[in-house]
């Protein structure tokens, strides 16, 4: 017998919403609960890539078209932008261009663009069911039947708990309390934010950057990567970070207790003053900027859990999306990608054992075999992007060397190309 109870989605982020925007869409019920208030920060821009939001589009019967979509989230939206994005590596000492990863296919559309977080993540929860300020303390389960607790009181029963809260998931904490699941990278990342107007950003920025919503530079084993996070008519906000791995023991930037708005360090201040950058890196990275203003030390974490031990919270009717299972590095890292196609299969998934029933809540015995059909259809994807975005991280910290070596490759490459044409 069906139990008559939604399925509860705990976190609001991009893998709990996209998949709580198809349930809905499809009439099947499902609350989303929320620890933050509804987002109304300047958020952070992401690349977003069509094999995430293509699937999306598709499941809501493409009746939004991918512009209509990167116009409404896109980080430049607010100006008629769609996020256009050009990810060409800048030697950051020079401004020379060395060599583009993922190259746009001339005379196609762009496949990837920026998108900032809070408009993707107000935009996905549009006719969702979302109990903001809803902080889950502890939670009971089997499948069918899941009773969750949350900080503020209230208590929902459920027929699936979903764990869609993110990279320090309470629930994984609550499932796997001796497992050591999270695991901080040996990488050494400071952050900061910028607004500066309109005119300014033309003048400073984007005669280097053109029409980009990004700009990443590598030097000699480090990184500086500056992003639009929101233009508008009047501002621009940017986020710059500055990243290199650690140095040894005794590396007096290694702060992984400290993973806060903190006061600039004297080191980095030191350390940055000794780099020397080349427009538009030095507007931003720039000691004397820096030191006006706090900067996040935020720390680069990864998240792997075994099927083994899935297979045993799916017996409790729990299953994990997005980065609660596999958060990966957010440089040069695909995390929001896979979370909402985390979303996309689990409704699928959810879609395709409803069949067209009239029922529109899941069976107690359906729960556990959705779960594994889940994961058998993504666990592999997510752990695959782990391992390969933890390597490209690594990467973005080699020595200036070897990068002039892959921006030599790729010209020769390119030209080979041209020639036979
Ligand atoms: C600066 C930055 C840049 C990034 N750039 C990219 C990029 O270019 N490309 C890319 O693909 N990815 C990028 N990422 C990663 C991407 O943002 C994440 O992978 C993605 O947001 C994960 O989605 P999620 O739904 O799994 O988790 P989240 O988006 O983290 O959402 C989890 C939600 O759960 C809520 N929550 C947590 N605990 C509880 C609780 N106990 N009760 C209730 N709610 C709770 C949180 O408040 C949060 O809203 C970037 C991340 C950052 C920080």
């Amino acid at each position: 017998m069906a139990t008559q109870r939604p399925i509860l989605i705990i976190g609001g982020g991009l893998s709990g919403l996209a998949a709580a925007r198809l349930l809905t869409n499809q009439g099947i019920p499902v609350i989303v609960f929320e620890q933050s208030e509804v987002d109304r920060s300047q958020g952070f821009g992401i690349t977003v890539r069509d094999w995430a939001y293509n699937p999306l589009l598709e499941e809501l019967g493409n009746r939004i078209s991918v512009r209509d979509f990167q116009q409404a989230v896109a980080t430049d939206g607010a100006v008629g932008g769609t996020g256009w994005v050009d990810l060409t590596f800048r030697h950051n000492g020079t401004g020379e261009t060395l060599f583009n990863p993922d190259p746009p296919n001339p005379g196609q559309q762009n496949t990837i663009f920026r998108a900032n977080r809070s408009f993707l993540r107000n935009w996905l929860a549009e006719g969702v069911d979302v109990r903001y300020q809803h902080k889950l303390e502890s939670f009971e389960s089997e499948p069918g039947h899941v009773k969750v607790v949350f900080e503020n009181g209230t208590r929902q029963e459920g027929s699936m708990l979903v764990a869609a809260d993110g990279v320090h998931s309470t629930v994984r904490g609550i499932a796997f309390p001796e497992r050591q699941t999270l695991t901080i990278l040996d990488v050494v990342l400071f952050h900061g934010k910028v607004k500066m107007s309109q005119s300014k950003y033309e003048s400073v920025v984007s005669t280097g950057l053109g029409t980009s919503n990004v700009a990443a530079g590598v030097g000699d084993g480090f990184n500086t990567f500056i992003t639009i996070a929101n233009a508008e008519k009047e501002s621009v906000y940017l986020d710059w970070s500055y990243s290199r791995a650690r140095q040894g023991e005794k590396d007096p930037l290694w702060m992984p207790d400290r993973a806060e708005l903190i006061k600039a360090p004297q080191h980095l201040l030191k350390e940055v003053r000794g780099r020397d950058l080349a427009p538009p890196f030095s507007s931003f990275v720039n000691a004397d900027e820096i030191k006006k203003d706090k900067v996040y030390n935020w720390r680069i974490r990864s998240v792997y859990i075994s099927r083994a031990d899935l297979d045993q919270a799916a017996k409790r009717g729990v299953i994990f999306i997005g980065d609660s299972v596999h958060a990966m590095p957010i440089f040069g890292g695909e995390g929001g990608n896979h979370a909402m196609l985390d979303g996309v299969e689990l409704f699928r998934t959810i879609k395709a054992k409803y069949g067209d029933k009239e029922a529109k809540f899941l069976r107690a015995g359906e729960v556990e075999a959705i779960v594994q059909a889940f994961y058998d259809a993504t666990l592999q994807r997510s752990q695959d992007a782990v391992r390969r975005c933890v390597q490209r991280f690594s990467t973005f910290h080699k020595p200036i060397r070897q990068w002039e070596k892959v921006a030599e490759m790729s010209k020769a490459k390119n030209s080979g190309n041209n020639s036979s044409q």
